[in-house]
């Protein structure tokens, strides 16, 4: 499996050269902890409606997300 790089800008894990979420190429090696958003019951909601995590870190798509990003 590739390392997954964390983006600075949006904390969203990826293993490509840029950020597929915010199209941001300023990618950290360097992040601690993960955190699954999972996409919510009805098509296209909003998770950080269903979640305590996803609302704290204003995540707004599901994904992978870094916890830390140094
Ligand atoms: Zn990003």
């Amino acid at each position: 499996m590739a390392k997954m790089r964390a983006c600075r800008a949006c904390h969203y894990l990826t293993t490509e050269n840029m950020c597929p979420n915010c199209k941001s190429t300023n990618l950290s090696t360097s992040y601690t902890g993960i955190v699954v958003v999972l996409p919510g019951r009805k098509k296209g909601e909003d998770p950080r409606k269903g979640s305590y995590v996803a609302s704290r870190l204003n995540i707004e798509k599901p994904g992978k997300y870094a916890l830390k990003v140094r």
